[in-house]
């Protein structure tokens, strides 16, 4: 697992949307962190400037002292956003699959089997996405972004569109998991139960731009 650092990392769109004001923070490996706020208020932008998909306008992110990109390239920071981008002419397994082979990890297909069960995708491993529902095909992104155990996992509003009993199902199993694994993991949601359930720390945004208006431990026991 790896600690993330934001020294003054600023964002303002082109056109003049100020996302992020200067914000210093560090996420400390192999803890859960909940971002939470008003939508709109620059949360998914934080994550984005993590993940190196977006260029800071000012400061930076360091994942474990390095640059996204250097992360990315080794193949241990994955992803899980709301759109859950599935390659559509792919099977839920070939989609995992594939990520794994681009890692250059093994495609051990009990382990494959064990995350579509994780995520109750059990007996639609052969199914395309388009033969999905919206939050089964949200539960495929999520056991693929967790099919190569990144170090870093970040996590923009991925059970938006999963029904409750899964969600809840997931809440229970997911801890467990980052835990045995060390995975740091940083989630963006709006529900606050959700923050609360699956997070050591929950941070709580001002409406745009993103400020720290709260930053709460959280010591749940957990099962
Ligand atoms: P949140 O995740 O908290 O809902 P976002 O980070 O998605 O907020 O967006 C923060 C602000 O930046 C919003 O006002 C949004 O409209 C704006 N924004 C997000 N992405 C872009 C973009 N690519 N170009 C311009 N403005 C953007
Ligand atoms: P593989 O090499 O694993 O067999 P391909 O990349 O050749 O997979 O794609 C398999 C099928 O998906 C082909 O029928 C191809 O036309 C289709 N396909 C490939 N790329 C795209 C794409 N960007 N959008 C939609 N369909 C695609």
């Amino acid at each position: 697992s790896v600690p993330v650092t934001l020294h003054a990392l600023a964002k303002t769109y082109p056109g003049g949307v100020e996302a992020v004001r200067p914000l210093d923070m560090e996420f400390a490996a192999g803890r859960t962190t909940a971002l939470v706020g008003p939508s709109g208020c620059g949360k998914s932008t934080v994550l984005r400037l993590i993940a190196g998909l977006e260029v800071p306008s000012g400061g930076s992110a360091a994942i474990d002292g390095a640059p996204p990109s250097e992360t990315t390239r080794r193949g241990d920071l994955a992803l899980a956003f709301q759109d859950p981008s599935l390659l559509p002419w792919r099977t839920v397994r070939q989609n995992i699959e594939l990520v794994l082979g681009l890692a250059g990890r093994p495609l051990r297909r009990r382990e494959i089997d064990d995350l579509i069960r994780l995520v109750g995708l059990e007996g639609f491993g052969d199914t395309r996405p388009a033969a999905l529902s919206g939050g089964m095909r949200q539960r495929a992104a999520i056991a693929r972004a967790l099919a190569t155990a990144p170090r870093l996992l970040l996590l923009d509003e991925p059970f938006g569109a999963v029904d409750a009993l899964t969600r809840q199902q997931l809440a229970q199993d997911l801890p467990a998991l980052w835990e045995a694994r060390n995975t740091t993991t940083l989630l963006v949601t709006h529900s606050v139960a959700e923050a609360v359930t699956l997070s050591d720390r929950v941070i709580v945004f001002s409406p745009r731009p993103a400020h720290v208006v709260a930053d709460i431990a959280i010591d749940l026991p957990r099962p």
